[in-house]
C-alpha cells in the first residue's frame, strides 16, 4: 500500500536519519532538507519506521484513502 508522505521542509533539520533507515524513499536535497524521492521506494514498514525516527517530528503519513498513519 504506497503512502502519501508529507514533510514539513521548516521543520526538517537534515540529520539524515530517515535517509539512512529509508534511502530508497528519502534523500537530502541541496539544502540539506529530506525530500521524497519514490514513495514507494522501501517497504511500508521501513517508511513508518523512518518517520516515526525523525527527532522534530516533520513528517506525515496517510494512507492511500488519505486516513493519517502517523503521526
Ligand atoms: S529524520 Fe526528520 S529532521 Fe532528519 S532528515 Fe529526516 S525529515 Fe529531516
Amino acid at each position: 500500500m504506497p503512502y502519501k508522505i508529507q514533510i514539513d521542509r521548516t521543520l526538517c533539520m537534515g540529520d539524515g536519519i530517515c535517509t539512512a533507515i529509508a534511502p530508497n524513499t528519502f534523500e537530502l536535497n541541496s539544502e540539506g532538507k529530506s525530500t521524497v524521492k519514490n514513495p514507494t521506494g522501501d517497504s511500508d514498514e521501513k517508511i513508518l519506521e523512518a518517520v516515526k525516527a525523525c527527532p522534530v517530528k516533520a513528517m506525515l503519513l496517510k494512507d492511500e484513502n488519505d486516513k493519517q498513519v502517523y503521526p
